[in-house]
This record gives C-alpha cells, sequence and structure tokens, in this order.
C-alpha cells in the first residue's frame, strides 16, 4: 500500500495558511498574535473561537473541539485524513510523494492472505466431500451416529479428506496454488521417493478457527474400521 510520506505531510503542514483556510467559513480578526472568530462548529453570539497561525491550530473555547489544520478540514469537509491531506496539497501546490509499504512486509502480509485463502477453498472442499462423496459414507454414518445432527455438523463445516493421493494438490494447483504453498499451509507433503503428495487422507476434517471465524488449520481423525 502506497502512504503519503512523512516528508510531504511537513510540507504539506508547512505551506497551509490555517487562517485562509478557517476563513472559509468563519470571519477572523487579529487579536494580538492570534486570530479569533465566532466558531463554525456552534452557534454562538461572542467569539471563543481561537486560531494560532503559527502552531497551525485551532480551539474554541465554547464547544471544546480543536486540532490541526487537517482536523479542520477533515471535520469541515467531512472526508478522511488521506483526502484532507490531499485536497490542502492541491490548494497549496505541494506535491505529494508516496512510499511504499516495507516491500518484505508486504510480501508476507499478501502470503498469510493466500495461504488463508487456499485453506478456506480446502475446508470447503472437505466439507462437500463429506456429504456428497460414496467414499465418506461411513464417515457420514460415524458423525451421525454421535448425535450431533447434520445441521450442526454442516454448520462446523466438518468434513472428510479423500483417500486419493493428490485430491487436494491437484485442485489446489489448478486454482493456481503453487506446491510450495500447499505444503506451507499445511495440506501436501514430499514422500520418501521426493513426490508430493496430499498430507490428509481418509480423514474426518475438523477445521480449527481462529476468533473471527477463518479455518486456520484441521484436526484430522481417522475412520476406525
Ligand atoms: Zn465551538
Amino acid at each position: 500500500m502506497a502512504l503519503i510520506s512523512n516528508e510531504s505531510l511537513e510540507r504539506v503542514k508547512g505551506a497551509a495558511d490555517i487562517v485562509d483556510v478557517v476563513s472559509a467559513h468563519t470571519d477572523l480578526r487579529r487579536q494580538g498574535a492570534r486570530f479569533v472568530g465566532l466558531c463554525p462548529f456552534h452557534e454562538e453570539r461572542t467569539p471563543s473561537f481561537s486560531v494560532e497561525p503559527q502552531e497551525k491550530l485551532y480551539h474554541c473555547f465554547g464547544c471544546g473541539v480543536g486540532g490541526d489544520v487537517f482536523d479542520f478540514v477533515q471535520e469541515k469537509e467531512g472526508i478522511g485524513f488521506p483526502e484532507a491531506v490531499e485536497l490542502l496539497a492541491d490548494r497549496y501546490g505541494v506535491e505529494l510523494k508516496r512510499e511504499q509499504e516495507d516491500p518484505q512486509a508486504e510480501a508476507r502480509r499478501k502470503q498469510r492472505a493466500r495461504l488463508g485463502e487456499l485453506i478456506e477453498r480446502t475446508a470447503a472442499f472437505y466439507a462437500t466431500y463429506l456429504w456428497d462423496s460414496k467414499e465418506a459414507g461411513k464417515a457420514r454414518e460415524y458423525l451421525l451416529e454421535r448425535g450431533l445432527g447434520e445441521e450442526v455438523l454442516r454448520d462446523f463445516g466438518v468434513g472428510f479428506a479423500p483417500s486419493a493421493w493428490d485430491q487436494v494438490l491437484t485442485r489446489g494447483q489448478r486454482a493456481g496454488f503453487s506446491v510450495a504453498e500447499l505444503r506451507a499451509a499445511g495440506l501436501a507433503q514430499k514422500g520418501r521417493s521426493g513426490g508430493e503428495y496430499d498430507r490428509f487422507r481418509a480423514r474426518i476434517m475438523f477445521p480449527v478457527r481462529d476468533r473471527r471465524g477463518r479455518v486456520r488449520g484441521f484436526g484430522a481423525r481417522a475412520l476406525r474400521a
């Protein structure tokens, strides 16, 4: 994500004339080093709104609002911080420089998101396989005999991993994930001969979720004959 650089923020703040900005909303008059006027944020008859042109701060002794030139623009225009910076940069002719997020941190964040997606997709596949495949018949019987009921099992996302050695590998790769990613997600592993195969086979699969409900991994259970 590209962020506005700190240096650009300082330059916008330096270039912006807070008296000019505030004057678009209320008449200000000089009083020593400050400017005062009627507060543009609340109704009043005697001025309690004060602007410090040097520090570029404003404050109202009546309603308590206050802040810097960015806060003022955000409040008055009803926009967010980046938009307020852009508006002032445009108005005062400051070119904004943006800096990239640390490339390594960005790569790690993207990789985590990809692995999360892979795990979610695989959980959905296992769940479908539990209810739709002939192979999972015994697993369905076993689970239903324990009295949880189909609705609860579906809600929880319980699934079944096929006994074939490469179902998840093949599906994952077809969806654009690499073998390394499948391994990093804990779904594939290397055999003695060097080939890759599905880590979970012929297992009842219990998704392990984080506090936000996202699947982070699996508990696997073999079906006893
Ligand atoms: Zn006020």
